[in-house]
């Protein structure tokens, strides 16, 4: 097998992209893909700056390697979960990446902010998945964090298994709303909301994973212990199946949607955003997502103290 770009011996096949690379044209590859998202969706200009959300994973810290080698302004911001050993893991990971190479890096520990809550406490406290409650916790941090940090713009490292199976998810029960929020950049709604991107969209998985190895990037390599149970793996696993029947499916899938349907979808987003009356942030309601949280742990909490 040759590499497509220079003839020499290829190290890594992609069959979604009928290509074969060796190390050098691999990477140049994987950089160029991540460069065409950003701008193709105008995601961001040299001039911005960009808090990169880290999980400690392959996705986030391929994208932050990446932005870093392409000039952009980057802050890392780290959110520590309170999930045992996997949260643990992945700080390590996470601040030994922006320390071996002199980055700024934001870590915000749940457990030691606001109320103090970890995500599962807030789970086993409310009638959510720990899944749900991360989502909610995990938005809201990421918006404080934006807003506190002064930044244009908020990147996370969804890749296309990510998008592919949360589409499959909104599709199968007819999601509206999240549809019409599913797309590559959100334009901020609110003064206090930054522009958010994902840069890695159209970037596999196994693409992210083979960059990060190639560049000797060190992740955390167990998954969080939530995710076995998460229904997006199931979705994940079904998208799995029909890739390898046929290549390229996760690929159609997402760019095709994004080209046809998602601009129907967008039509449908106009729900008024005020502000949450206990926080400040940007909410639906009087109250928004996560200060709704607090409230149902508080509220157990206090009824536990009244009828111990
Ligand atoms: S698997 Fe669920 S709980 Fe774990 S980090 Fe992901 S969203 Fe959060
Ligand atoms: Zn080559
Ligand atoms: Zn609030």
């Amino acid at each position: 097998m040759k590499c497509i770009r220079c003839r020499e011996k290829a190290c890594v096949q992609l069959r979604a992209h009928n290509s074969a690379f060796c190390k050098p044209c691999y990477l140049l590859f994987f950089r160029r893909q991540v460069e065409r998202a950003i701008h193709h969706e105008k995601m961001f200009r040299p001039d911005e700056r960009i808090l990169v959300a880290v999980s400690g994973g392959k996705d986030s810290l391929a994208l932050w390697d990446v932005l870093v080698d392409l000039g952009y302004q980057t802050i890392g911001l780290y959110l520590g979960l309170g999930i045992g050993e996997y949260s643990d893991g992945s700080r390590r990971c996470a601040e030994a990446f922006a320390q071996a190479r002199d980055l700024p890096l934001r870590v915000v520990a749940l457990e030691e902010t606001g109320p103090g809550l970890g995500v599962p406490t807030i789970a086993a406290s409310t009638r959510r998945t720990p899944c749900a409650a991360c989502g909610t916790m995990k938005r809201h941090y990421f918006d404080t964090a934006a807003l506190e940090a002064g930044v244009d713009v908020l990147a996370t490292g969804h890749n296309l298994d990510d998008e592919a199976a949360r589409l499959l998810g909104n599709v199968l029960h007819w999601q509206r709303e999240y549809l019409a929020r599913q797309r590559p950049v959100l334009q901020p709604k609110h003064p206090k909301f930054v522009r958010k991107v994902k840069p890695l969209y159209l970037v596999s998985e196994y693409e992210s994973a083979v960059y990060a190895f190639l560049r000797g990037i060190e992740y955390v390599v167990e998954e969080c212990p939530n995710s076995a149970g998460a229904t997006q793996l199931g979705y994940k696993d079904v998208l799995n199946r029909l890739e390898t029947a046929s290549p390229g499916t996760k690929l159609r899938f997402v760019k095709e949607y994004l080209r046809t349907a998602q601009p129907v979808f967008a039509e449908v987003d106009e729900r008024p955003l005020g502000e949450c009356e206990r926080c400040g942030m940007p909410a639906y309601g009087a109250v928004c997502g996560f200060c709704n949280l607090v409230l149902e742990v508080e509220t157990k909490r206090d009824r536990l103290v009244a009828h111990p």
